[in-house]
């Protein structure tokens, strides 16, 4: 009801109940006393209404059938109605509440907010797991206590928080974090701790690439640099000299010509998501091998077999298997003394079809047979280089391998040969 009508019907009924007084006063002609007894009971009556007011507000609000159409029962309507939007609004900001936890609490990185003593407020779950927090049994305790980690101690009791700080995991030290600390409100930080352990590998693993580019390309420019000055220098070389010097300028070119090509290789396998793939037929693939092969042996002294009497398929990119396999193929022959025997074979095994690979030649240790597919591994520097070799082969043969859902396995005895294989899985039976 609008305020101005509630006062209009108020007084009206004050005018009425007076003049009522003033008539009942003239009827028994005691009209002081009557409107003296009138105003009592008005006074009396309304505050008896106050004091159940009071009751009602501060012990049983809800309880109360709120029906008279009297100003008290205006006064309970409008308390009422302000209780239940109150009431409304605190479920609504509590809902709210709610929803925001749960979405800190899915966030991958940890978050945990503590105030100005550094205790603690509240903390999700990746939180707990990437620090060891405990929840609800840390809420109040110390940060800088349940982190012991001296570093981590120092940055938050110093709280210089334009720092980013990198420490392993108090939970898990194989767990790189990275912490960052913002402040807000009055005298609130949240700390995020995320989880920086790939990034930082994928990181070191950049640098060591350009490290090892550039320490490859370093040795055939030396060289190139080397002869060239010599020409500079001379101006009546002889011919003998021009020809050595033109000869192993060649050799460090091709060299280098040729770690470009396989790094572009390495680089095209590794990031092709959309390999092509399409169905190999093995006696067509082992042809391609062959003609590799050929050329690669030239007048040497090697015996090479090739067997592929499973007239298979597989499904795959064929430009990478065949990469792969001569890849393998190629180091048999560059690795293999003259008078050596090389075995190639396709065949069916129990998972799918094999290829691999044998030979007698110079074999490897054991120690470097787990690093053979890193780039640039080389067992032994010289040889590599008088074989022509980058270091960069068999890392070429890993990915299409992985690209392929395989793997390869190595066999090696010093001086007694090697056996690289591979299994190509879920074959399709030739029609
Ligand atoms: P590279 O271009 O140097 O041959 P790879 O990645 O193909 O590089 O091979 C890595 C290293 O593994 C080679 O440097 C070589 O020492 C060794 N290796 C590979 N295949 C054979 C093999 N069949 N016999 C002996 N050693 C091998």
């Amino acid at each position: 009801m609008p305020d101005h009508r509630l006062l209009k019907s108020l007084l009206l009924k004050l005018i009425a109940y007076y003049w009522l007084l003033m008539l009942i006063g003239l009827y028994f002609d005691e009209i002081s006393n009557t409107l003296l007894v009138g105003s009592l009971i008005i006074i009396l009556v309304n505050v008896k209404e106050f004091v159940d007011v009071v009751n009602w507000i501060w012990h049983s609000p809800h309880k109360r059938d709120i029906k008279d159409n009297s100003y008290w029962g205006y006064i309970y309507r409008g308390v009422d109605k302000s209780i239940k939007a109150n009431r409304q609004r605190r479920k609504q900001l509590i809902a709210a509440l709610s929803q925001f936890r749960e979405g800190a609490d899915a966030l991958p990185d940890g978050v945990v907010v503590f105030n100005q003593d550094n205790a603690i407020i509240w903390c999700n779950s990746a939180a707990r797991k990437f620090l060891g927090l405990q929840w609800p049994g840390d809420r109040g305790q110390l940060l800088n206590n349940l982190i012991r980690h001296q570093e981590f101690r120092q940055f938050i009791i110093k709280g210089d928080f334009n720092q980013i700080l990198e420490l392993p995991s108090p939970h898990n030290s194989s767990v790189l974090l990275e912490h960052r600390v913002t402040s807000y409100g009055a005298d609130l930080f949240v700390m995020t701790s995320r989880d920086v352990t790939v990034l930082n590998h994928l990181e070191h693993m950049r640098q060591k690439f350009v490290a090892d580019v550039s320490h490859e390309l370093k040795t055939p420019l030396t060289v190139l640099n080397g002869y060239l000055e010599l020409i500079t220098d001379q101006e009546d070389l002889e011919p003998k000299m021009w020809l050595k010097a033109t000869g192993a300028m060649k050799v460090q070119t091709k060299r280098m010509q040729q770690m470009v090509e396989q790094l572009l290789t390495l680089s095209k396998i590794e990031t092709s998501s959309q390999t092509i793939v399409t169905v190999i037929k093995i006696q067509e693939l082992m042809a391609l091998i062959k003609d590799d092969a050929t050329v690669l042996i030239g007048d040497r002294d090697l015996s090479i077999n090739f067997v592929d009497h499973s007239d298979a398929v597989i499904s795959g990119c064929e430009a990478q298997m065949l990469s792969a396999c001569s890849n393998l193929v190629s180091n048999a022959i560059r690795y293999s003394p003259d008078g050596s025997t090389i075995k190639v074979v396709w065949q069916r095994v129990n998972n799918g079809i094999e290829f691999s690979v044998e030979d007698n030649g110079l074999g490897i240790e054991s120690i470097h047979i787990e690093h053979l597919t890193e780039r640039f591994y080389r067992v032994d520097h010289s040889r590599s280089s008088q074989t022509g070799g980058t270091g960069l082969g068999l890392s070429i043969v890993k990915h299409v391998l992985v690209n392929h859902q395989s793997v390869l396995r190595i066999d090696s005895e010093v001086n007694q040969g090697s056996r690289f294989s591979f299994v190509i899985s879920d074959p399709i039976a030739a029609t």
